[in-house]
């Protein structure tokens, strides 16, 4: 397979900067990095708008990182994503062009940019190779979002073809897990679900309301197995194509409020809101190329669910 590395890429004694570390996916990887033997640096946001050019290069000239993980972006669910286009789309690209680039100059040994399964187009085949991406027109809810992924993807191919740096991306399926934004109105599917039909149990209501028709189908990954297949995507591979990574496995919007229910304890009725958008009908994306470099997702929907539950009791509630 292009790309895949004979002798692993060493991670031992590097200095490696997470983008995004108070994220969902940049926390996560805080966390599997600490079993490796390399130092992670990082910066808050009050400290360094990553929107900044100038900022973002300097700060980079003075650390030096060796590996850079590009988790930072601005998410949101559906209703965030489609309402505020502008900003998903400015700065997304911003945030990635920035590093990107500056990446580049400092010369770093590796970067890994983070995308997500929406940057294919809305009626794609099902489960999603990699080169589907740019064979047709686009889910119009989280156009802008994927459209700064198109863009990040693409400018790591550019760079490794123009200037042979070894830049990766990663385009994983709908995330969700500790450290997620617990927000019903603009965080995703999972965290909102949950937050509703939690609030639901405690005030003993009837019903829980879940947006669009219901039949919508995602493939949910754990944000820890994520973080895993990172670690071993930059290890194993370095080459030009970006690489899905999902469980292979899909669940409807209706079974998942039901499986949530079922770990948070509430009785109630669903209640399908079709004045909300439903988005892609699908996005299984296919997993081929990680099982071929040698990774596979470990985390049931079941346990993956009842841990977030969890933390989110031990943390949020
Ligand atoms: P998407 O994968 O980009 O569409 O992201 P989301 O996680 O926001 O939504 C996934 C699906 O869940 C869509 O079909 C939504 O309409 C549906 N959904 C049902 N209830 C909710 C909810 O309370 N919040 C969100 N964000 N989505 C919901």
């Amino acid at each position: 397979m292009e790309g895949k590395l004979e002798t692993p890429f060493q991670m031992e004694n590097t200095k490696v900067w997470i983008a995004g570390h108070r994220g969902l996916v940049g926390g996560a990887i805080a966390k599997r990095l600490s079993r490796e033997n390399c130092t992670i640096v990082t910066i808050d946001r009050d400290e360094l708008d990553l929107r900044d050019q100038v900022g973002v290069k300097k700060w980079l000239e003075k650390e030096k990182p060796s590996i850079i993980i590009l988790a930072a972006a601005k998410v949101g669910g559906i209703v965030a994503n489609s309402t505020q286009p502008a900003d998903f789309l400015y700065d997304n690209l911003v945030i990635e062009t920035n590093i990107i680039k500056a990446a580049h100059e400092i010369e770093v040994k590796k970067l890994l940019f983070l995308g997500s399964s929406c940057i294919y187009p809305r009626d794609a085949k099902q489960p999603m190779v990699e080169e589907e991406l740019l064979t047709g027109p686009l889910e119009k809810t989280n156009e802008s979002y994927a459209i700064a992924k198109i863009a990040g993807l693409k400018m790591c191919e550019a760079f490794r073809t123009q200037y042979g740096c070894d830049f990766i991306s990663a385009q994983p399926t709908n995330l969700y897990g500790e450290g997620d934004k617990f927000d019903p109105e603009m965080g995703h599917v999972i965290p909102a679900l949950m937050v509703k039909a939690h609030k639901g149990k405690l005030n003993n209501y009837s019903k829980l309301n879940v947006w669009g028709s219901g039949t919508p189908k995602r493939e949910f990954l754990y944000i820890h197995d994520l973080a895993d297949a990172l670690v071993h995507l930059l290890k194993n591979y370095s080459g030009k194509s970006h690489i899905n990574i999902g469980t292979g496995e899909e669940f409807s919007i209706k079974q998942l409020a039901e499986k949530i229910c079922d770990v948070v304890g509430f009785q109630g009725e669903l209640v399908f809101d079709t004045t909300k958008p439903d988005g892609s009908p699908r996005k299984l994306v296919n997993n081929s190329r990680l099982a071929e470099l040698g990774w596979n997702s470990k985390t049931s929907l079941d346990e993956g669910l009842a841990k977030t539950y969890k933390w989110y009791l031990d943390n949020v509630s």
